[in-house]
Parts: structure tokens; C-alpha cells; sequence
């Protein structure tokens, strides 16, 4: 039988669903933000489950991964805790911007401190109250702007428990990602806590698709630690697990007529785009130097010189070096140098 478990100061009951509503920040018109979060306390035992959406805040479809969740879930069903925070960054939602209004990356701001930036206060709080106690985590995000990312779980493969839960979310793709220091991700796991990082689709859009995806592999995962009897279907049967990626970069400038989509499967040889003048000519074409996988890809139409159009994940058991290039976490990749 479980107990009461006390979240953000509220006692929560066995069997409860509460929603709490601890203060994140003010507005200038010195009104509370909150961070709304719910908490379900299940009738039985079980571990302590969080799930996170708009660490970034321009990341809406986990906000509708969480709605489909709590419509789901009831705690009388459930053996262990689950807290539910569809917007980490309440303040960059409220402007349609990945970042706070002081332009910092809330996902680079752990673990965060209780007199620092904006940002520091909410991962700070974040860390106190749904962090610290758990033991795993879901973060939900999708690619940066104007960028769309195929359904992808990253995790430190090397942790045993974070690969298997990874397999088992059912995402096409499981990459190999090391920590990136102040990510909410870094932070939980040297707490012990794995977390699962899932990027699906593109910024302030819902993807139905990559929703769907997550919404099953939340549901999943939770399966998988004991906490619910059943579990949908995963979207992939047995998701390809890859070790490294890099970014393509484009080397003329003008229109861009990508000949391959996000997920394809890439061999040698294969044309993945043209470069095109205004007036019709072909500038340049770019072809496939290895076998991999387009797991993120540019949704502009226009490109410059070192501008990142493809994110190719390479197939193979490579053991990924410490400076891996992967951009955790979905970096922009025109602002974070990936080698
Ligand atoms: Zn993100």
C-alpha cells in the first residue's frame, strides 16, 4: 500500500490526482506566474515517475503529450507517483520563444539557484520540488527553429536502465547522447536520476505524429516500471539504436530542393540536395558520403553557405567519444559549434 507523498508543499493521497500551482516568478504588473504541474498518487507501490514539456518554450508538442496523458491516466490505476509538468519555461511560453525573456537557455540553467537568473529560479524550483525524489524522467522536446526532428529518444546508452526504457518507448530512433552541462538531463542523472530525452517535430506547430509517438511512449515506459497494466502498441517495433550523428552543412547559397525526407534511410552515393539560383540554375549537389538515417532536417526553403540542412545518424557500434557532436538536447545548431 502507498502513502501520502508531498509535492511543492501539498500532502497528496493515496488514490489523489492533485494539481498544485507553486510560484515560478511576477510579471511586471507584479502579478504571480506559476508553474502548474499535477501530481497523481497511485493506490500501490511504485517508483516516482516526472514528465516535463516546454523546457524550451516554443515546444508545444509536449504540452499536448501531457493532456493526452493526464486524460488518460487515473491514480486509482496506478502503483507509484507520477508528476506532470506540461510548461517548465512559463515565462518563454507566454512570448512564443525558446528562451526566457533575459534570451538565457532554461535547458543549459541547471541545476539553478534560488537568487539567480530567471532561469536559475525556475530550474531551480523544478529541481527541488519534481526532480529531487524521483527516479526517472521523461523531458519532452522538439527541434529548434525553423528544424523538424523524426520521433527520437536520446539517453546515455552506457546506463543500462535509461537504454532499456529507451527500447522500450517504442520512438523510431534511440541516440547515443552525452550530458550536456547544465541540461536538465545532466543534473537529474547525477542525482541518479536517468532521464529519457524525447525530441519529436518542430517548434510552435502540433505534430500529430511525433504526439502520437510520445503519448505512447510515456504510457510505455510507465509499463515497463511496474506502474500501469496495460500499455498501447509502440509506434516502432524495435527502434534502431545509433551511436553517432552529424550535421550537413550547405555549401552555396540560394533555393534548396532537398531530395530526401526526415527518416529516410541514406546509402552512398545518394543525391540529398540541390542548390539552386533564382534564376534557375544549379549551383551545387550534395550526395550521401555514408550509410545513415535523417533524424532532423531544415523546413527553410532558402540556404546560405554552413548552413545546417540534414542531421544524419551514422548505423554501427562506434563507441561515441567524449566530445561527441550530437547536438543533446536539440542546440541550434547555428549557435552551438558541433565539432
Ligand atoms: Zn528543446
Amino acid at each position: 500500500m502507498n502513502g501520502p507523498v508531498s509535492v511543492a508543499g501539498v500532502s497528496v493521497a493515496p488514490g489523489e490526482r492533485r494539481h498544485l500551482f507553486p510560484s515560478a516568478s511576477e510579471s511586471y504588473t507584479g502579478d504571480r506566474t506559476t508553474l502548474p504541474m499535477a501530481v497523481l498518487n497511485g493506490t500501490g507501490d511504485g517508483p516516482r515517475v516526472f514528465v516535463t514539456a516546454a523546457v524550451h518554450g516554443d515546444e508545444l508538442n509536449g504540452i499536448a503529450v501531457c493532456r493526452s496523458l493526464l486524460d488518460t491516466l487515473d491514480p486509482v490505476d496506478l502503483d507509484g507517483v507520477l508528476v506532470v509538468v506540461p510548461i517548465v519555461n512559463v515565462l518563454g511560453v507566454q512570448i512564443g520563444s525558446r528562451y526566457l525573456p533575459d534570451r538565457r537557455d532554461l535547458n543549459r540553467s541547471f541545476p539553478g539557484s534560488h537568487d539567480g537568473s530567471m532561469a536559475a529560479r525556475i530550474a531551480r524550483l523544478l529541481l527541488d520540488e519534481v526532480i529531487q525524489g524521483s527516479d526517472v524522467g521523461i523531458d519532452l522536446h522538439t527541434a529548434a527553429n525553423h528544424r523538424t526532428n523524426v520521433p527520437q529518444v536520446r539517453v546515455d546508452t552506457r546506463d543500462e536502465r535509461a537504454h532499456d526504457l529507451a527500447v522500450a518507448f517504442g520512438a523510431p530512433f534511440v541516440l547515443d547522447a552525452r550530458m550536456r552541462p547544465g541540461s536538465l538531463r545532466e543534473t537529474a542523472g547525477d542525482l541518479g536520476v536517468p532521464v529519457l530525452t524525447y525530441e519529436g517535430g518542430g517548434p510552435l506547430r502540433l505534430d500529430e505524429g511525433a504526439i502520437d509517438v510520445a503519448s505512447r511512449g510515456v504510457l510505455r515506459v510507465l509499463h515497463r516500471l511496474g506502474m500501469i497494466d496495460d500499455a498501447p502498441a509502440p509506434a516502432h517495433a524495435a527502434p534502431m539504436v545509433l551511436h553517432e550523428s552529424r550535421w550537413l552543412r550547405a555549401e552555396r547559397g540560394g533555393l534548396l530542393e532537398l531530395h530526401v525526407a526526415a527518416g529516410d534511410h541514406l546509402e552512398p552515393g545518394q543525391p540529398l540536395w540541390s542548390t539552386v539560383s533564382p534564376l534557375g540554375e544549379e549551383r551545387a549537389t550534395h550526395e550521401a558520403g555514408d550509410e545513415g538515417f535523417v533524424i532532423g532536417a531544415t523546413t527553410l526553403p532558402l540556404v546560405q553557405p554552413g548552413q545546417a540542412l540534414l542531421h544524419v545518424a551514422l548505423p554501427g557500434d562506434r563507441v561515441p567519444v567524449e566530445d561527441d557532436p550530437t547536438d543533446e538536447e536539440d542546440d541550434d545548431p547555428e549557435i552551438t559549434e558541433d565539432r
